[in-house]
């Protein structure tokens, strides 16, 4: 017998999958416990700390290994790398961008920077990402293809590239994704940003269209106190991606030299010293963090009307957030949850608002969003740092 839900069932689950971690626990924070401290030292000590320096290109090999893509990148932080990824997919103004309305800010400000137009889509519940089958519906209903082109017949403008983002770390369904891309000449670009370590049927998150864009913010899985990549298996891209995200520089003894309108987006050595250590350490924080989250599930088993986020067959997750979800009929219960979790010392938070709902982007194109609007208001992530894997 389950028990009956109550907001004090879910905050004495909290504490017994916490058990023995006192003090203020946050949602997730870094953990320098390698060869942090070794990789930025020798920066300092060398002097090499800026734009010159051997371990962008290590991180980006180490980077592109353990995703098995062709190429990475390292870029100043994730929106860098999305706004690259964009331009390089051919987004150009006007052009409007398929992404979901539950996302972060960011996927929206990236097509934005390009005068671009974000076209919201709704999410599923089996993976709070994209949902492939309702995208295709809709198309179906508002796109026409113009030769190898896809027009909105609502707005006429084209629509150039589909940006599913995976949520908290958990793979959206990229296969019939792809489907629908592929049937309509869309451009697959990943927002793989929360999705470091998660893999799709075998494949690393990032790898299953043209592009994508990671982010080593200081919340994310590993960071580089700020930073980002570019992901692509296209040699061509790769090398546009670098070129355009070191000032466009033509290489020379000492000319400068320039032959497009690049950014200084490259990612400084002393941060891609950083991510070194990190990615040394993502395979120990997947382990710990897979503990973390069979914890929860233990813990929330028992309790009625709230259920914790589960991977699905098709995805390995990297549990970056772990992610409880309230039953529709308790979702008023939300925000009280957060006011007691808070007050106890255990930090929660609500997933974003939707991005249709803040002022910039509330003109946007976007399809009948229920099951985001829903989700939104249902969705409280808990703490997740890998260190919480470890008992206590
Ligand atoms: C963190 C994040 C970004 C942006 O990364 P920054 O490094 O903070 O610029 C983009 N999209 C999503 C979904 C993110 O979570």
């Amino acid at each position: 017998m389950k028990a009956a839900f109550d907001t004090q069932a879910v905050l004495n689950g909290l504490h017994s999958a916490l058990a023995g971690h006192a003090g203020f626990i946050s949602l997730h924070e870094p953990e320098f416990a390698g060869n942090e401290w070794g990789y930025v030292k020798e920066c300092l000590d060398t002097g090499w700390v800026s734009s010159v320096g051997s371990y962008v290109d290590r991180f980006e090999a180490m980077l592109a290994d353990y995703t098995g893509a062709r190429r990475a990148v390292a870029v100043v932080n994730g929106t860098a790398a999305l706004h690259v990824c964009l331009i390089l997919a051919g987004v150009g103004r006007d052009d409007e961008v398929i992404m979901p309305a539950l996302t972060f800010v960011a996927t929206a400000n990236a097509v934005t920077y390009l005068g671009a137009i974000p076209h919201f889509t709704d999410s599923e519940e089996r993976t709070l990402g994209l949902d492939p089958a309702r995208l295709g519906e809709y198309l179906a209903e508002i796109a026409e293809q113009r030769g190898s082109e896809c027009f909105n017949r609502v707005t006429g403008r084209r629509i150039k590239a589909v940006v599913p983002m995976h949520a908290f770390g958990h793979p959206v369904d990229l296969d019939p994704l792809a489907e629908v891309c592929d049937r309509y000449g869309l451009t697959l670009v990943e927002d793989a940003a929360e999705s470091l370590g998660s893999f799709y049927k075998e494949k690393h998150t990032g790898r299953h269209g043209r592009l994508a864009a990671l982010s080593f913010n200081g919340n994310k899985i590993i960071t580089t106190g700020g930073g980002g990549a570019i992901l692509t298996d296209d040699d061509e891209l790769g090398l546009l991606a670098k070129h355009l995200t070191t000032t466009a520089k033509v290489p020379h003894r000492w000319e400068f030299v320039h032959d497009m309108t690049g950014f200084n987006y490259r990612l400084p050595n002393i941060n891609a010293a950083l991510g070194c250590a990190q990615l040394e350490e993502l395979p120990g924080f997947l382990v710990r963090k897979r503990a973390l989250t069979e914890r929860y599930a233990k813990a929330f088993e028992g309790i009625n009307g709230i259920r914790l986020f589960t991977e699905q067959p098709f995805a390995r997750s990297n549990y970056w957030l772990n992610t409880l979800i309230l039953d529709e009929v308790h979702a008023h219960e939300r925000d009280t949850l957060l006011a007691i979790t808070n007050d106890a010392g255990i930090m929660t938070r609500p997933a974003w608002q939707l991005l249709h709902h803040l002022p910039m982007y509330a003109a946007c194109p976007k399809m009948d969003l229920r099951v985001a609007e829903s989700l939104a208001q249902r969705i409280i992530n808990i703490p997740s740092s890998a260190r919480l894997g470890e008992a206590g």
